[in-house]
């Protein structure tokens, strides 16, 4: 017999109030229960190129020519300017007083130790950030770059946000991302030997080849590595890239949303429940850009397709996972 509600003849929720009634665990909670207030991501643009496009690999092959920015990023601006500007508009919108530093766009260790940490540390001195988030490859992360985040790490709340894409080598090699997976788990694994340091991973579904083992194995070395948030994409097409070439020529097709929704799902299911989820489904920053699948135009459509998914067929993030390897 499911428990009742204190008081009502309501069945309990099979999954954590903490997750305010969502049936996953999304980051925004983790950041309520983290902060005890709502935060903003401030996205801050410093870096201007990556590790593949310095070298013979080239881009990789869904990524615009914006590395990935979002379409609100002022590059040309210090940080202190980029943070007042966007912080005015959070405010109006959110009204909201805490925020993290996002260094997204492009790969924001592949530079001097010591010019990064003049970054993040210049991010620190707004009274209103209380932490910061710092996107990169799992292949670029130098030796003098952990004493850093080390010391951050005592200092506010970091993660390193990694484009991990995959922990399969085919798919790797697909999306050229100059990288393998093994790169990947032992990056992660460096990174949470960091007290205090929380990791993140980016996810994409939609590769040629995946199926339902590939999606279990994500969640299972998600759940190994002991990472702490999750960003799961679809792998869509944008003009310029060179997974447009592959599209026009028939050797790619973007998935479907309702066999999208069924993977992220499949994916939550064994999840661990401490997994924060801070993205179920990608959407282009710059419309124009959007080649395929239509779907992603839509920012909610996905969202609602996941989480109808997930209460119409009564599950919810962690509900098959056994704490244990979650594929045969
Ligand atoms: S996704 Fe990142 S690593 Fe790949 S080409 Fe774009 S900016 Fe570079």
């Amino acid at each position: 017999m499911p428990a009742k509600n204190a008081g009502t003849t309501e069945p309990m929720p099979p999954f954590p109030e903490s997750w305010g009634g969502r049936r996953y665990h999304s980051i925004s909670q983790a950041y309520q229960q983290r902060f005890g207030q709502k935060v903003h991501k401030l996205a801050l643009s410093v870096s201007q190129s990556c590790p593949n496009r310095s070298s013979e690999i080239g881009v990789c092959v869904f990524c615009d020519e914006w590395g990935s920015a979002g379409i609100y990023v002022r590059p040309e601006l210090s940080v202190a300017a980029q943070i007042a500007a966007y912080k005015a508009g959070m405010k109006e919108r959110f009204r909201t007083q805490g925020f993290l530093a996002y260094f997204q766009p492009y790969t924001n260790s592949f530079t001097r130790t010591q010019d990064l940490e003049r970054q993040l540390r210049a991010a620190l001195e707004d009274s209103e950030v209380l932490g910061l988030i710092i996107g990169t490859r799992p292949d670029c992360l130098n030796k003098s770059l952990f004493p850093l985040l080390a010391e951050l790490a005592q200092e506010t709340y970091v993660c390193v946000e990694l484009g991990v894409q995959s922990f399969e080598d085919p798919a790797l090699d697909f999306l050229n991302r100059g990288h393998d997976a093994a790169q990947s788990t032992e990056a992660i694994l460096r990174l949470k030997e960091v007290p205090g340091l929380e990791v993140g991973v980016h996810l994409i579904f939609g590769l040629p080849h995946e199926g339902d083992q590939e999606i279990l194995f994500a969640a299972h070395e998600t759940n190994r590595l002991g990472v702490n948030n999750v960003k799961l994409h679809n792998l869509h097409v944008l003009k310029n890239t060179p997974l447009e070439t592959l599209y026009r020529q028939g050797d790619f097709t973007p998935l479907e949303l309702e066999e999208y929704a069924r993977r992220v799902v499949l994916f939550l299911e064994h999840a661990n429940p401490t997994l924060a989820v801070g993205r179920l489904a990608a959407k282009a920053s710059r419309e124009e850009e959007l080649v395929a699948p239509a779907w992603t135009a839509q920012k909610m459509l996905p969202i609602n397709r996941i989480e109808g998914m997930l209460k119409a067929q009564n599950t919810w993030q962690s509900r098959l996972w056994t704490g244990e390897a979650p594929w045969t």
